[in-house]
Formats: structure tokens, C-alpha cells, sequence
């Protein structure tokens, strides 16, 4: 064999033993993330091998690829906390090969790797087949956003918040978490009111299903610990003063969903609300949810969301436009979804 061949037969070797995916390092050079080309043997432990076919962008992607909150717990890491994809491998009598599965959270894109990459590998007990009336790519629109919006709602639904009781208070109504909510509870006949911090951005959030529009500005500040009883149900990304301001106007008996903490992770309320007005605190928690929720949530979203909720919430986007689009992200100038086609150019 001559030099050529050797080279050209290295070179060969190199790629069929490397993927393309986003790489987060933190070391004596910094924290960063890039494209890069990514050596199958860093593939983590698991009992499935999935060839990735789309990922997404969560705020809490945005933070580690960012690396603006201490999300990515080992390195390095391929970040991504959803994923769907293809089985290649499966030692798990639960997936075949050839069976599409999704992963959403159970600490993937935070301490296993994740899905911003063409390939992951990773424990059967967290994987879900891909249910059967959405697409790949719509359950990525979907992802942990929708799948938590819906955690969401159930818990409203479980706590006896039905559309008679009166209207729902969604907060980061753009972001993905709000913009799923708006629609799901719409399309479930509630009255919402959405708060934003992109008034501009009202036809789109009329257009998903928003009764209502108010600035979030209202609720963002320092308020009393009882406000005028209006909400029947809260469904909250947002924390800090606007969670303790939706507690503080939620009517008798009520009931507030908190799961995000995109204007902080204090909550500077009192007990008022709870011991006066008899309101629930439901906390929500997506990622080490036992897969029979996972199951019924994906199950409801499957029932209730319809087809042209993907083309108004979604955009697609590559590989090599991840970096960019988490600060983007992060600097709130990105509405509803973003979808990661993993394989595309
Ligand atoms: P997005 O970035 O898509 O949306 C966040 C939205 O919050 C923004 O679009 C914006 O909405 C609003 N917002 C941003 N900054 C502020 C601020 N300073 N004050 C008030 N509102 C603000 O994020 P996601 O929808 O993916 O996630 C939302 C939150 O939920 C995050 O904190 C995330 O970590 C959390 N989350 C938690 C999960 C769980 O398991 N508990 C699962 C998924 C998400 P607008 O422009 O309309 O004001």
C-alpha cells in the first residue's frame, strides 16, 4: 500500500469512527461549545445506540451550551436534553433495531450525553417510542417545552382547575413552555391570559389561542402578599416576583403550576395565599419524572395538539447554528421552538 492509500484509507477510518455534534469543554482553556467531529469511543454507557434524527434548543440547552448557569455536570459533554432518533444498537429487550424513540431529560444533555449530535447512547429505561401520530421532527417541536406544558396542565386538571372555574394565567408566554400551554389549554376550552414581555408578539399568541395579552411588567415587580383574586389556574416559567404575584391573584382553591425560573430562582412571597385562599403550589419536574407520566403526557399531547400548532410554533435550524441560537435563546429574541435537525446541512 502506498502513502497515498495509507492516508486516504486513515482518513476514511477517521470519519466511518466519528459523528458531527456540539461538544461542550470546560478546562484550563475555558468553558466553551463547537461543532465538532466527535469519536464514537466518547459515546457514554448504555444500553441503546440511537442514530439521531432531531434535537432541540431549551433554555436549559441554552445555559449549557452558554455555559451561563452550571447545567453540564462532566466533561466533556455533548449537550441536549431531548432527542429522537433511530435504534442501532439495542442490548434492551424493550427497542429493536429500527424502532424510533424519544428521550426527554433523566439527566441527558446535563451528566450524559445528549442529542445535539448524530449519535447517542444511552440507558432503555429512558427512552419512549415515539408516538404513533407525530413525526420525528414534531415530537422534537414538541420536546421537553411541550411535554412540560403538558406536566403542566395535568397537574391543573388533577387539582380540579376546569374551564368553568375561569381564567388560566400563562407567564414566558413566547418562550416554548408558554407558547405549547397557550395552545394546549386553549384547544381544552380555558380562557388564557398570556404574559409577555413582547407585546408585538400578540397576533402570534392570539393566533395559538391567548384570550388575552397583558405586559409582563405587571407582574415582574416586588407585590403584596394578596392581590385581587383572578386567576382559576397559573401556569408560571417564569418564577421569582411574577410567581409570587400569580400566587398572590390566584382565586380561592386555585391552583399554580411553577416550573421554570427564567426571571429568577427566588420566590419572595409569603404564605398568605396558601393558608388564606387555600391555593396549591403544584411544582413540576420533568426530568426525573417516572416514565407512566412521561407516557400519559406524551399521550394527551398526541390528543390534543393539532398538526398546524408545529408550523406556527417551530423553527429548524442545523448543527452548525446551535452556538448562535442558544444566546439567542437566552436573550429572549427567539419565540416558541426551535427544532435541531441533526442531520442536516
Ligand atoms: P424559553 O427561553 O423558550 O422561554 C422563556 C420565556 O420566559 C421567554 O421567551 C420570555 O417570554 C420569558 N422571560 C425571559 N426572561 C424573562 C425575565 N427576565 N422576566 C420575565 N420573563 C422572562 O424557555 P423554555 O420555555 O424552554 O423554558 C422556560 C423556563 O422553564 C426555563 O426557566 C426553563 O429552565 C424551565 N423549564 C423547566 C422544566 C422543568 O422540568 N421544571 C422543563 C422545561 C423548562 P416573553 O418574551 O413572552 O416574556
Amino acid at each position: 500500500m502506498n502513502d497515498a492509500t495509507t492516508t486516504q484509507s486513515s482518513t476514511e477510518t477517521k470519519a466511518k469512527n466519528t459523528f458531527s455534534g456540539i461538544l461542550v469543554n470546560k478546562d484550563e482553556q475555558g468553558y466553551r461549545a463547537a461543532l465538532q467531529h466527535i469519536d464514537q469511543s466518547m459515546l457514554p454507557e448504555g444500553d441503546v445506540s440511537i442514530n439521531v434524527l432531531y434535537s432541540t434548543l431549551n433554555y436549559k440547552d441554552g445555559l449549557a451550551i452558554t455555559g451561563k448557569s452550571p447545567v453540564v455536570r462532566q466533561f466533556p459533554l455533548v449537550p441536549g436534553i431531548d432527542l429522537v432518533g433511530v435504534v442501532e444498537h439495542s442490548d434492551s429487550a424493550d427497542f429493536k433495531v429500527g424502532d424510533v424513540v424519544i428521550n426527554n431529560g433523566f439527566g441527558v444533555g446535563e451528566k450524559h450525553s445528549g442529542g445535539l449530535a448524530q449519535k447517542a447512547r444511552m440507558k432503555s429505561e429512558w427512552l419512549i417510542p415515539l408516538p404513533a401520530n407525530f413525526s420525528p421532527k414534531q415530537a422534537m417541536i414538541i420536546g421537553t417545552a411541550g411535554y412540560t406544558a403538558m406536566l403542566c396542565v395535568l397537574a391543573l386538571e388533577k387539582n380540579g382547575v376546569t374551564p368553568e372555574k375561569g381564567e388560566v394565567l400563562v407567564t414566558g408566554a413566547n418562550g416554548g413552555v408558554g407558547s405549547f400551554a397557550i395552545s394546549i389549554l386553549a384547544k381544552l376550552g380555558y380562557t388564557v391570559v398570556a404574559s409577555t414581555g413582547r407585546l408585538d408578539e400578540s397576533p402570534y399568541l392570539k393566533a395559538l389561542g391567548a384570550n388575552e395579552v397583558i405586559h409582563r411588567d405587571t407582574l415582574s415587580g416586588q407585590g403584596k402578599p394578596l392581590a385581587k383574586e383572578r386567576w382559576a389556574g397559573v401556569i408560571d416559567s417564569v418564577g421569582s416576583h411574577t410567581l409570587a404575584n400569580a400566587c398572590a391573584s390566584t382565586k380561592y382553591g386555585g391552583t399554580v403550576a411553577a416550573c421554570g425560573l427564567a426571571q429568577g430562582m427566588d420566590f419572595p412571597a409569603s404564605v398568605a395565599p396558601f393558608i388564606l385562599r387555600g391555593v396549591t403550589l403544584a411544582g413540576i419536574d420533568s426530568v426525573m419524572r417516572p416514565i407512566e407520566d412521561r407516557k400519559e403526557a406524551w399521550l394527551r399531547l398526541s390528543e390534543i395538539l393539532e398538526p398546524s400548532v408545529f408550523d406556527d410554533i417551530a423553527q429548524e435550524i442545523n448543527l452548525e447554528q446551535v452556538v448562535e441560537a442558544a444566546t439567542k435563546l437566552l436573550d429572549g429574541e427567539i419565540r416558541g421552538r426551535v427544532v435541531v435537525n441533526v442531520q442536516g446541512e
